[in-house]
């Protein structure tokens, strides 16, 4: 807020404690500017253009939430996907896994338009969702062309038999779509079943009902599972067009034959 010269200048000046206020002062002025958004975006899910929101903690995203249809950059990463690959959802059978409020109703409408069939499902259903635990999911083998999983499997004790159910109900050469906390930098997951409290898993697991983060490992477990992998990553220009986050992977899952 301060030219560089006058805050130079303040330093010489001021007591260590009063700079340390203005320093915080600054910083919460900054942060208060930003949760407003600070470049227009475009929402790909329901066309909103103009500023989004500041969205999470640790870290907050700047420019992340659509304030119209409330979506983050996960969501219209996954958008931008499912776009460019329509065969995906039109006149599919899908499974969609704890359905984020931006998709359910508009991919509900344009699975009835194309004669396709949508089942929504959580593990703590709302509204008209089914009941499934993905670890054992009540559906026959071979049920579905596409499954949409986001952040979900931290969410699971045995991540790895919820891999092999998705796995199973899904068609030959269907997909599942999928996406986790993943530190690529990380050679493993980091997940500890001793921690338990709800302030534990929220500390160290970056919210109160996670059970892990995932390392770049996260691959190894599809392979296990039986899948063969593409991805897509999040890059320019969309990053700056859509106010995605740099990096984020969507994980292309088929089953091996
Ligand atoms: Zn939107």
């Amino acid at each position: 807020m301060l030219g560089r010269a006058v805050r130079g200048r303040l330093k010489t000046l001021l007591p260590r404690k009063l700079i340390d206020q203005l320093v915080l002062f600054e910083a919460g002025a900054h942060a208060f500017r930003d949760v407003r958004g600070r470049y227009p975006r475009e929402c790909p899910i329901c066309g909103y253009k103009g500023l989004f929101w500041a969205k999470g903690r640790q870290p907050i995203v700047i420019d992340g939430q659509c304030p119209s249809c409330r979506s983050v950059g996960r969501h219209r990463q996954h958008q931008l996907l499912v776009l460019r690959h329509p065969e995906w959802l039109d006149g599919a059978t899908v499974l969609h896994f704890a359905p984020e409020p931006c998709f359910a109703k508009r991919y509900a409408a344009q699975l009835a338009r194309t004669g396709g069939n949508y089942v929504r499902a959580d593990y703590m259903p709302k509204n008209d969702e089914v009941v499934i635990d993905l670890q054992d999911i009540a559906f026959p083998d071979a049920t579905f062309d596409t499954v949409i999983v986001h952040n979900v499997l931290e969410h699971v004790p045995d991540d790895a038999r919820a891999l092999r159910e998705i796995r199973r109900v899904l068609k030959p050469g269907g997909r599942a779509l999928m996406s986790v906390p993943m530190f690529e930098a990380w050679d493993e997951t980091y997940e500890d079943p001793s921690i338990d409290s709800e302030a534990g898993r929220d500390l160290h697991f970056n919210q109160k009902d996670h059970l892990r983060l995932y390392g770049r490992d996260f691959r190894d477990r599809l392979d296990r599972a039986g899948f063969d992998l593409t991805t897509d990553v999040a890059k320019e220009p969309e990053v700056s067009r859509y106010g995605l986050e740099r990096g984020e992977t969507i994980f292309i899952c088929t089953p091996r034959q």
